[in-house]
C-alpha cells in the first residue's frame, strides 16, 4: 500500500526564522542606552517572597499593577505561604481581591496553585520553568517573570509591550510571544539580559506606546528602524528616577 504522503508541510516562510533588522553593535547600543537611563529597573508588583510574587503575577492578568498591589497588601499580610493561603480559603481570598478583574476565577486559581505547591513541591516555588508551568494559572510568561525576578535568571517574559516592540522595531520579529522571546534571547547581549525585559516593558509603556509612540522622547530614535517613526534625533540620555515595570 502506498504510504500516505507525510505532511512536511509547514510552509517555507513559516519555518524560516525571522531575523532581527539590527546588527549586533546596534542592539548593544540600544541596551547600553536603556542601562544608562534606568540602571536598576525594578518590577512594580509588590511581594514578600517567591510565592507572593507568583500570586501577584497571576492576579495581574488584565489588571493594573497598582490595583493588584492595593488588594494584595492585606492579603499577603494574612497569607504569605501556600499553607496559609489554603487555610484562608477561596471565599476569603475572593473578598481580598474583589476589586481585581476576573476575581472569582483568580481566587480559584490562587487556591489551586497553593494546593499544587503543597502537594507537588513541599510548599516551595520551583526554580524551573518546566515545573512552574505545571501550576494552575501559570503560563510561560508568568514563569519567566518569577524566574527573572526571584531567581535571577536571564529570562524574557514577553508581554504586550515587548511583543509590540519586537515587531514594530524589527528587533525580534515573530508571530507569537514565543518567537519574539526566542528572537530577543538571541540578539540581546548576555550582559544586558537580566534587566532587558524590564527595560523593554518600560520603553513600551512610557515611550514606544501602542497607539502613538512618543518618538521625540525616545533615546533610541536614531537607531530605530520602524518606518513610521516621527523623529530620528535621540532624546537626551539621562538617568531617570526609578519606576517599576510591572513585572
Ligand atoms: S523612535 Fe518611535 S517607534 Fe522607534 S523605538 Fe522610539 S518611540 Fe518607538
Amino acid at each position: 500500500m502506498a504510504k500516505p504522503k507525510e505532511k512536511t508541510a509547514a510552509p517555507r516562510a513559516r519555518q524560516k526564522r525571522r531575523r532581527s533588522r539590527y546588527s549586533a553593535d546596534e542592539v548593544r547600543e540600544i541596551f547600553r542606552r536603556f542601562a544608562v537611563q534606568r540602571p536598576e529597573p525594578k518590577g512594580e508588583l509588590e511581594y514578600v517572597n517567591a510565592f507572593t510574587l507568583l500570586v501577584a503575577v497571576v492576579l495581574s492578568a488584565q489588571a493594573t499593577d497598582s490595583g493588584v498591589n492595593r488588594a494584595t497588601r492585606a492579603l499577603f499580610r494574612e497569607a504569605d505561604t501556600p499553607a496559609k493561603m489554603l487555610a484562608l480559603g477561596e471565599a476569603k481570598v475572593g473578598e481580598h481581591i474583589r476589586t481585581i478583574g476576573l476575581w472569582r476565577n483568580k481566587a480559584k486559581n490562587v487556591i489551586a496553585l497553593s494546593e499544587a505547591l503543597m502537594r507537588d513541591f513541599d510548599g516551595e516555588v520551583p526554580a524551573e520553568r518546566d515545573l512552574l508551568v505545571t501550576l494552575p494559572g501559570v503560563g510561560r510568561k508568568t514563569a519567566n517573570v518569577v524566574l527573572n525576578i526571584v531567581f535571577g535568571q536571564p529570562t524574557m517574559a514577553v508581554d504586550t509591550h515587548i511583543f509590540r516592540i519586537g515587531n514594530r522595531l524589527g528587533l525580534a520579529p515573530g508571530d507569537t510571544p514565543e518567537q519574539v522571546e526566542a528572537g530577543l534571547l538571541r540578539v540581546i547581549p548576555p550582559d544586558y539580559l537580566q534587566h532587558a525585559h524590564h527595560w523593554l516593558i518600560l520603553h513600551g509603556r512610557y515611550v514606544c506606546k501602542a497607539r502613538r509612540p512618543d518618538c521625540e522622547a525616545c533615546i533610541i530614535a536614531d537607531l530605530c528602524k520602524w518606518p513610521g517613526k516621527t523623529c530620528d534625533v535621540p532624546a537626551p540620555l539621562v538617568p531617570l528616577e526609578a519606576v517599576g515595570s510591572s513585572q
